[in-house]
């Protein structure tokens, strides 16, 4: 048998780092922190203008490890290995969070802020969780997760970190203690307590721990706990810096918008910028008019979208309102990003330029399970590669298969599913070995249920998604879980749900299709247009609002299934196209 086509990065491969990425990220010499001074800038909040610099947020971590070791509530909780988990939206606080728990030498699981309590009772179980840290806003939602859970509210309460709206540790404006948090922990109560000496440690073999427990579908079924490295990590970093557009410490600073508990948040905007020495300027969400007046104000150079807000960018009228010309770099991921997408924003804001100042806008891809990214787009690249997600990264390899079995290479030039090897591959799924082997081969190479073509020249394109996950605007919607939610409902007997294509927002819009307990009662085109309705309006009261279903509901006789049980979803995307086309 020939040996498989193996394909390597047209980049020599770079030197890494076996410690843990708060060493990476933070070891000092003298006022220098991870490379750059410690005066300058790290993280500033972009709506009250507070603000710290790399120095404060190593000492405003370290001081929060020692806080967690100590303190009477959360010192039991905080033994090295121990996950606390983060549920919240992106605010100056987060990185301290992050960075506290893992100085410490904990395990971070990191939530969707959006989720509902019972979405989080499942994370919070199933990663092993003690401690959450939460915001004042999302203490209600952990307050009726730990009612579900059946721990009770004086053991409950011992588990809380409230992050509170006042900056004041940040040097920003103070905010008075909303009376719900009366008798809870706050993140400031940690504080100056005292200061760890030195992070715990992660290194060599060590470095292999797991640091980050994001949840991601992976190819099938419900979300599953990824085990992300120090390693993992650290390698990242490294590897991206050799095709990411150069980060200059003195000129450029970036937006971040994305949400922190993505893993493509924690990679692009809490860690690799901070080894370019770049400040981000974060925003707690996505608002058109915020974003332009955010550009504007802090005469931003670079930010990371999703495809969504780049659709945004091609006709809100802020875009005419502010001055974006500072804007260099447009950086999309997550998502599958079309040419015509990409020309559309560039000319509407080249066209207010005149010819100064370029912009590129370019993507990179990846998954939780690769920590995330393993390719990028390089910019010079850009215009005459559109629609490419670049090229490999260096140290990794990829594999184009044909079949399940990775016998099979997909011929030159022809489509065939993405495998990745090499350091940034998750360690595996929290305690689920089956489907850790179900997607990362005895010989290392991780499955990712993409299918991709590699043309000559070493640029991929992601052509078809092999497995059952729905993306909307970047968000993971496994469509089991949402199948499991939908058969509590007592009119529904069976259900099958999928994602529609939506062009015009450029994301997918999950669509289930239903087959009633009791066919008699949606027989007329009214009475089903009623319940589907009807199911619309209910899941809206039990997910998250990424999981809504906005491509609607079809009621059919049966789900089309294989002998074996599994759905064919393949014919269900089929009866939507066929459905739309007769509108
Ligand atoms: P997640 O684990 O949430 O980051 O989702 C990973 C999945 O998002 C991938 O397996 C792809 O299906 C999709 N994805 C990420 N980036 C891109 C991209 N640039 N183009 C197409 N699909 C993408």
């Amino acid at each position: 048998m020939a040996p498989p086509q193996i394909y390597t990065s047209p980049y020599p491969n770079v030197p890494i780092l076996t410690t843990s990425i708060f060493t990476r990220l933070f070891a000092s010499r003298g006022d220098d922190i991870g490379g750059f001074p410690g005066s300058c800038k790290a993280f500033v909040d972009a709506t009250s203008g507070a603000s710290i610099t790399r120095a404060q947020l190593r000492h405003l971590s370290l001081t929060l490890a020692y806080g967690l070791k100590h303190h009477p509530n959360t010192s039991q909780f905080a033994n090295r290995g121990s996950t606390v988990l983060i549920y919240s939206p992106n605010s100056l606080a987060w990185p301290v969070v992050l960075f506290g728990s893992v100085a410490a030498g904990l395990r971070c699981t990191l939530a969707n802020s959006a989720y509902t309590s019972h979405e989080l009772a499942f994370q919070y179980s199933d990663s092993g969780a003690k401690l959450i840290f939460t915001t004042e806003d999302g203490l209600a939602v952990v307050r009726s997760m730990f009612a579900e859970s059946g721990i009770g509210k004086d053991d409950a309460d011992m588990r809380i970190i409230v992050i509170g709206n006042d900056l004041r540790w940040a040097g920003g404006p103070s905010a008075p203690r909303s009376p719900a948090t009366a008798g809870l922990l706050r993140m400031e109560d940690l504080l100056g307590k005292g200061e760890l000496k030195q992070e715990e440690k992660f290194e060599g073999p060590l470095a292999n721990q797991t640091v980050y427990l994001c949840y991601s579908s992976g190819t099938t079924g419900k979300p599953k706990g990824v085990e992300t490295t120090h390693q993992n990590m650290t390698t990242l970093v490294d590897i991206v810096r050799a095709v990411f557009p150069t980060l200059n410490a003195d000129t450029d600073n970036m937006l971040g918008i994305l949400p922190f508990y993505h893993i493509y948040g924690v990679a692009k905007l809490l860690h690799f910028p901070f080894t370019c020495g770049c400040p981000v300027i974060i925003q707690t969400r996505f608002d058109p008019v915020q974003f332009c007046a955010v550009i504007e104000k802090y005469k931003v150079t670079i930010s990371l979208v999703v495809p969504p807000v780049l659709v945004v960018l091609s006709r809100h009228p802020a875009v005419e309102q502010y001055d974006l010309s500072s804007l260099q770099v447009l950086f999309s991921g997550a998502a599958p990003l079309g040419h015509s997408l990409v020309k559309s924003v560039k000319d509407r804001l080249l066209s207010k330029r005149k010819g100064q100042n370029p912009l590129g806008i370019t993507q990179g891809y990846g998954l939780t399970e690769t920590s995330p990214t393993t390719h990028l787009l390089p910019i010079p690249d850009a215009d005459h590669k559109m629609g490419s997600i670049g090229i490999l990264l260096p140290n990794l390899e990829a594999r184009l298969v044909d079949d399940d079995a990775g016998k099979v290479d997909a011929r030159t030039g022809e489509p065939g599913e993405l495998w990745i090897r090499g350091k940034t591959v998750m360690k595996g799924y929290l305690n689920n070995t089956t489907a850790t082997k179900n997607s990362i081969t005895p010989d290392g190479w991780f499955k990712t249920g993409d299918v991709a073509i590699r043309d000559q020249e070493g640029f991929y394109y992601i052509v078809d998604r092999r497995k059952e996950l729905i993306k909307y605007k970047g968000f993971q919607v496994p469509p089991a879980e949402l199948e499991n939610v939908l058969l509590t409902h007592p009119d529904i007997a069976d259900v099958a749900v999928i994602g529609l294509e939506s062009i015009k927002e450029a994301t997918e819009l999950p669509r289930a299709y239903i087959v009633h307990a009791n066919p008699d009662k949606v027989k007329t085109a009214k009475a089903q247009l009623e319940f589907a309705q009807s199911v619309v309006k209910w899941i809206e009261t039990k997910v998250a609002r990424h999981k809504f279903l906005r491509g609607g509901v079809g009621i059919i006789d049966v789900v089309p299934k294989s002998a074996a049980g599994k759905i064919l979803r393949r014919e269900l995307r089929e009866l939507s196209k066929q459905q739309a086309e007769r509108g």
